[in-house]
């Protein structure tokens, strides 16, 4: 899961801060920073304005920017409001979620093994919390999605054999989604894995 950092409160072009009264205002800045993809899943499209700690347990967080991130409609309905608080989770927002998670060529995702006890908790809390281990059914396709962005990633390692290929293989990335998978797939690419992480916009890697 990609460790994101969505920057200070968006300010206007008199430097005050963006009047975020309804927390839909929020979602093109977030676009901006964090780019469109699932803050949890990592898909592209049907994103909405998810908030970390959920709204019906503590409305002044409603429409307090960095209790905001992206998330898809099966990331968000799954979580629901079912935390209580951030604690006891880690959070692509403050956590390195991005080492926290082995993503394998059938589509599935584990909790990484070598992660101490409490992170690894953690982990596998925030992992139960948006389904990241579900098998995937007709309306959540996040498995079916992210197994198809492997084997795009693999076709695409394949044909790299130049500067143009490896531009396109990032803009493709950048179009298909899933960072981590493209992450893991050129992990043995430094150059390619550099490109990723300064192309996935507000991607943060510690
Ligand atoms: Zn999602």
């Amino acid at each position: 899961m990609r460790s994101i950092n969505r920057g200070p409160w968006p300010i206007d072009g008199n430097g005050s801060k963006i009047s975020i009264s309804d927390y839909r205002h929020a979602r093109v800045p977030l676009n901006e920073r964090i780019g469109e993809y699932c803050s949890y899943c990592e898909r592209t499209g049907d994103l909405h304005v998810e908030h970390v700690v959920p709204k019906s347990v503590n409305q002044h967080l409603e429409t307090e920017w960095s209790n905001l991130l992206l998330g898809c409609i099966n990331c968000n309905s799954r979580k629901s409001n079912r935390n209580q608080s951030r604690e006891g989770y880690l959070w692509p927002d403050c956590d390195m979620t991005f080492s926290a998670f082995e993503y394998r060529s059938d589509g599935r995702v584990n909790v990484d093994g070598n992660l101490s006890q409490d992170e690894s908790c953690k982990a596998k809390a925030l992992f139960d919390l948006v389904g990241l281990g579900e098998m995937g059914t007709s309306t959540d396709r996040r498995p079916l999605k992210r197994r198809q962005a492997w084997d795009q990633a693999v076709i695409t390692r394949n044909l790299i054999d130049s500067e143009n290929s490896r531009m396109l293989a990032v803009k493709l990335a950048v179009k298909t989604g899933f960072f981590s998978v493209w992450m893991a797939v050129f992990q043995d690419d430094n150059d390619m894995r550099q490109r990723l992480i300064e192309a996935f916009p507000g991607t943060r890697m510690e």
